[in-house]
Protein backbone atom coordinates (compact mmCIF):
# COMPACT_ATOMS: atom_id res chain seq x y z
CA UNK A 1 0.00 0.00 0.00
CA UNK A 2 1.33 3.50 -0.79
CA UNK A 3 0.27 6.61 -1.93
CA UNK A 4 1.37 9.65 -4.22
CA UNK A 5 0.38 13.04 -5.29
CA UNK A 6 1.58 15.52 -7.97
CA UNK A 7 0.82 19.18 -8.47
CA UNK A 8 2.64 21.43 -10.86
CA UNK A 9 2.41 22.72 -14.58
CA UNK A 10 3.10 19.19 -15.99
CA UNK A 11 0.03 16.41 -17.10
CA UNK A 12 0.25 14.15 -13.45
CA UNK A 13 -1.37 10.84 -15.31
CA UNK A 14 1.94 9.40 -15.61
CA UNK A 15 3.77 11.00 -12.96
CA UNK A 16 1.52 9.06 -10.50
CA UNK A 17 0.88 5.86 -12.40
CA UNK A 18 5.26 5.46 -12.30
CA UNK A 19 5.38 6.53 -8.88
CA UNK A 20 2.40 3.98 -7.82
CA UNK A 21 4.90 1.02 -9.76
CA UNK A 22 7.74 2.41 -7.67
CA UNK A 23 4.91 1.28 -4.48
CA UNK A 24 3.89 -2.07 -5.49
CA UNK A 25 6.11 -3.66 -3.37
CA UNK A 26 4.63 -2.54 -0.32
CA UNK A 27 1.48 -4.25 -1.41
CA UNK A 28 -1.29 -4.43 -3.75
CA UNK A 29 -5.05 -5.34 -4.69
CA UNK A 30 -5.86 -2.49 -6.31
CA UNK A 31 -5.01 0.69 -7.19
CA UNK A 32 -6.14 4.08 -8.86
CA UNK A 33 -5.75 7.71 -9.40
CA UNK A 34 -7.59 10.78 -9.47
CA UNK A 35 -6.33 13.94 -11.21
CA UNK A 36 -8.41 17.28 -11.14
CA UNK A 37 -9.10 20.20 -14.02
CA UNK A 38 -10.98 22.64 -15.14
CA UNK A 39 -13.74 19.96 -16.14
CA UNK A 40 -13.75 19.05 -12.47
CA UNK A 41 -12.14 15.63 -10.87
CA UNK A 42 -11.79 12.63 -13.03
CA UNK A 43 -11.31 9.16 -11.23
CA UNK A 44 -9.89 5.94 -12.69
CA UNK A 45 -9.77 2.76 -10.28
CA UNK A 46 -9.05 -0.89 -11.06
CA UNK A 47 -8.95 -4.21 -9.04
CA UNK A 48 -5.20 -5.69 -9.60
CA UNK A 49 -2.54 -3.86 -10.81
CA UNK A 50 -0.96 -0.89 -11.60
CA UNK A 51 -0.60 -2.52 -15.23
CA UNK A 52 -4.35 -3.14 -14.75
CA UNK A 53 -5.25 0.39 -13.68
CA UNK A 54 -2.98 1.70 -16.74
CA UNK A 55 -5.87 -0.14 -18.92
CA UNK A 56 -9.09 2.33 -17.85
CA UNK A 57 -7.00 5.37 -17.42
CA UNK A 58 -7.92 8.02 -20.19
CA UNK A 59 -5.57 9.40 -21.79
CA UNK A 60 -7.27 12.18 -23.45
CA UNK A 61 -7.65 13.49 -19.92
CA UNK A 62 -5.22 15.69 -18.71
CA UNK A 63 -4.72 17.22 -15.42
CA UNK A 64 -2.18 19.02 -13.27
CA UNK A 65 -3.15 17.49 -10.17
CA UNK A 66 -3.34 14.25 -8.74
CA UNK A 67 -3.58 11.78 -6.14
CA UNK A 68 -2.98 8.34 -6.17
CA UNK A 69 -2.97 4.70 -4.36
CA UNK A 70 -2.56 1.30 -4.11
CA UNK A 71 -4.29 -0.84 -1.63
CA UNK A 72 -3.25 -3.50 0.35
CA UNK A 73 -7.45 -4.02 2.06
CA UNK A 74 -7.81 -4.22 5.44
CA UNK A 75 -11.56 -3.41 5.37
CA UNK A 76 -14.16 -4.64 2.77
CA UNK A 77 -12.60 -6.75 -0.16
CA UNK A 78 -10.46 -6.47 -3.51
CA UNK A 79 -12.56 -4.66 -5.71
CA UNK A 80 -13.00 -1.65 -8.08
CA UNK A 81 -15.80 0.01 -5.90
CA UNK A 82 -13.58 -0.55 -2.46
CA UNK A 83 -10.21 0.70 -4.16
CA UNK A 84 -9.29 4.72 -3.46
CA UNK A 85 -9.55 6.99 -4.44
CA UNK A 86 -12.76 7.67 -2.47
CA UNK A 87 -14.81 10.18 -3.03
CA UNK A 88 -17.85 12.36 -0.58
CA UNK A 89 -21.40 12.30 -0.78
CA UNK A 90 -21.23 15.13 -3.71
CA UNK A 91 -18.34 14.07 -5.01
CA UNK A 92 -16.51 17.31 -4.51
CA UNK A 93 -13.46 15.51 -1.99
CA UNK A 94 -11.71 12.82 -3.13
CA UNK A 95 -9.71 10.99 -1.33
CA UNK A 96 -6.21 8.06 -0.89
CA UNK A 97 -5.05 6.30 2.92
CA UNK A 98 -2.92 3.91 3.61
CA UNK A 99 -3.54 2.43 7.26
CA UNK A 100 -6.58 1.61 9.59
CA UNK A 101 -9.10 3.90 11.20
CA UNK A 102 -9.92 2.01 14.41
CA UNK A 103 -12.59 4.06 15.53
CA UNK A 104 -14.33 4.27 11.87
CA UNK A 105 -17.58 2.12 12.90
CA UNK A 106 -18.17 4.85 15.67
CA UNK A 107 -17.36 7.84 13.14
CA UNK A 108 -20.16 6.34 10.94
CA UNK A 109 -22.38 6.14 13.64
CA UNK A 110 -22.28 9.52 15.45
CA UNK A 111 -21.49 11.63 12.33
CA UNK A 112 -22.91 10.10 8.93
CA UNK A 113 -26.16 8.36 9.97
CA UNK A 114 -27.76 10.24 7.42
CA UNK A 115 -24.78 9.79 4.41
CA UNK A 116 -25.14 6.39 2.35
CA UNK A 117 -21.66 5.34 2.51
CA UNK A 118 -20.28 3.95 -1.33
CA UNK A 119 -17.76 1.02 -0.28
CA UNK A 120 -17.02 -1.03 2.70
CA UNK A 121 -13.78 0.23 4.08
CA UNK A 122 -12.77 2.34 7.04
CA UNK A 123 -11.35 5.36 4.34
CA UNK A 124 -14.71 6.50 3.47
CA UNK A 125 -15.62 8.00 6.99
CA UNK A 126 -12.68 10.62 6.47
CA UNK A 127 -13.50 12.15 3.39
CA UNK A 128 -17.37 12.09 4.22
CA UNK A 129 -17.11 13.55 7.75
CA UNK A 130 -14.37 16.72 5.74
CA UNK A 131 -17.59 17.09 3.51
CA UNK A 132 -20.59 17.26 6.55
CA UNK A 133 -17.75 19.62 7.92
CA UNK A 134 -17.81 21.74 5.45
CA UNK A 135 -21.16 21.51 4.63
CA UNK A 136 -21.72 22.63 8.44
CA UNK A 137 -19.96 26.04 7.41
CA UNK A 138 -16.20 25.29 8.20
CA UNK A 139 -13.70 26.31 5.14
CA UNK A 140 -12.27 23.06 4.23
CA UNK A 141 -8.76 23.60 6.24
CA UNK A 142 -10.53 23.22 9.37
CA UNK A 143 -13.08 20.52 8.24
CA UNK A 144 -9.84 18.64 7.63
CA UNK A 145 -8.23 19.70 11.26
CA UNK A 146 -11.67 18.82 12.43
CA UNK A 147 -11.98 15.08 10.82
CA UNK A 148 -8.33 14.20 11.56
CA UNK A 149 -8.52 15.17 15.11
CA UNK A 150 -11.21 12.12 15.23
CA UNK A 151 -9.61 10.02 13.56
CA UNK A 152 -7.75 7.34 15.72
CA UNK A 153 -5.31 4.48 14.27
CA UNK A 154 -2.79 5.29 11.36
CA UNK A 155 -3.43 7.23 8.02
CA UNK A 156 -1.23 8.71 5.56
CA UNK A 157 -4.00 10.58 3.40
CA UNK A 158 -4.10 13.34 0.64
CA UNK A 159 -6.98 15.34 -0.05
CA UNK A 160 -8.46 17.10 -3.42
CA UNK A 161 -11.10 19.76 -3.46
CA UNK A 162 -12.73 20.01 -6.25
CA UNK A 163 -13.65 23.44 -6.42
CA UNK A 164 -9.84 24.68 -5.77
CA UNK A 165 -7.05 23.03 -7.81
CA UNK A 166 -4.49 25.04 -6.00
CA UNK A 167 -4.21 22.62 -3.14
CA UNK A 168 -3.73 19.07 -2.01
CA UNK A 169 -4.22 18.57 1.59
CA UNK A 170 -2.40 16.07 3.46
CA UNK A 171 -1.78 14.41 6.46
CA UNK A 172 0.18 11.25 8.72
CA UNK A 173 -0.20 9.41 12.02
CA UNK A 174 2.22 6.48 12.37
CA UNK A 175 2.16 5.81 8.37
CA UNK A 176 5.00 7.21 6.26
CA UNK A 177 4.92 10.24 4.49
CA UNK A 178 7.29 12.62 2.35
CA UNK A 179 6.62 16.43 0.64
CA UNK A 180 8.94 15.84 -2.41
CA UNK A 181 9.82 19.30 -3.27
CA UNK A 182 10.33 20.86 -7.30
CA UNK A 183 10.90 23.63 -9.36
CA UNK A 184 7.30 24.57 -9.77
CA UNK A 185 6.04 21.93 -8.70
CA UNK A 186 5.75 19.36 -5.16
CA UNK A 187 4.53 15.73 -5.06
CA UNK A 188 3.40 13.57 -2.10
CA UNK A 189 5.13 9.85 -1.87
CA UNK A 190 5.18 7.41 0.88
CA UNK A 191 8.59 7.15 0.28
CA UNK A 192 11.63 8.81 -1.28
CA UNK A 193 11.56 6.33 -4.26
CA UNK A 194 8.48 6.89 -5.66
CA UNK A 195 9.53 10.29 -6.77
CA UNK A 196 12.84 9.94 -7.40
CA UNK A 197 11.92 10.18 -11.13
CA UNK A 198 11.17 13.74 -10.64
CA UNK A 199 12.64 15.03 -7.45
CA UNK A 200 15.28 14.04 -4.97
CA UNK A 201 14.53 16.79 -1.79
CA UNK A 202 12.31 15.64 0.31
CA UNK A 203 10.95 17.39 3.46
CA UNK A 204 9.60 14.74 6.08
CA UNK A 205 5.97 14.66 7.85
CA UNK A 206 5.43 13.73 11.78
CA UNK A 207 2.61 12.59 13.33
CA UNK A 208 -0.10 14.96 13.54
CA UNK A 209 0.63 17.57 11.36
CA UNK A 210 -1.13 18.57 7.94
CA UNK A 211 0.11 20.06 5.43
CA UNK A 212 -0.77 21.98 2.58
CA UNK A 213 0.96 21.76 -0.71
CA UNK A 214 0.40 23.73 -3.66
CA UNK A 215 2.73 23.81 -6.90
CA UNK A 216 5.51 26.31 -5.28
CA UNK A 217 4.50 25.97 -1.49
CA UNK A 218 4.48 23.68 1.93
CA UNK A 219 3.05 24.67 4.69
CA UNK A 220 3.40 22.41 7.63
CA UNK A 221 0.78 23.30 10.81
CA UNK A 222 0.51 20.81 14.28
CA UNK A 223 -3.16 20.23 14.71
CA UNK A 224 -3.15 23.08 16.96
CA UNK A 225 -3.01 25.39 14.25
CA UNK A 226 0.87 25.89 14.52
CA UNK A 227 2.86 26.77 12.02
CA UNK A 228 6.18 24.19 11.45
CA UNK A 229 9.50 25.19 9.88
CA UNK A 230 11.07 22.30 8.65
CA UNK A 231 13.99 22.12 5.92
CA UNK A 232 14.60 19.40 3.01
CA UNK A 233 16.80 17.01 2.78
CA UNK A 234 18.33 15.45 -0.25
CA UNK A 235 17.40 11.55 -0.73
CA UNK A 236 20.30 9.93 -1.57
CA UNK A 237 19.21 6.51 -3.44
CA UNK A 238 19.42 5.47 -6.70
CA UNK A 239 16.37 5.64 -9.02
N1 LIG B 1 -7.75 0.49 5.38
C1 LIG B 1 -7.83 0.97 4.05
C2 LIG B 1 -8.59 0.00 3.17
O1 LIG B 1 -8.73 -1.14 3.49
C3 LIG B 1 -6.46 1.29 3.44
C4 LIG B 1 -5.63 0.07 3.16
C5 LIG B 1 -4.23 0.44 2.66
O2 LIG B 1 -3.43 0.97 3.45
O3 LIG B 1 -3.95 0.19 1.48
O4 LIG B 1 -9.05 0.36 2.13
Amino acid sequence: CGIVGYIGEQDSKEILLRGLEKLEYRGYDSAGIAVLNENGVHVFKEKGRIADLREVVNPDVEASVGIGHTRWATHGAPSRVNAHPHQSASGRFTLVHNGVIENYAILKREYLQDVELKSDTDTEVIVQLVEKFVNSGLDVEEAFRQTLMLLKGSYAIALIDSENKDVIYVAKNKSPLLVGLGDGFNVVASDAMAMLQVTNQYVELMDKEMVMVTKNSVTIKKLDGNIIDRDPYTAELDA
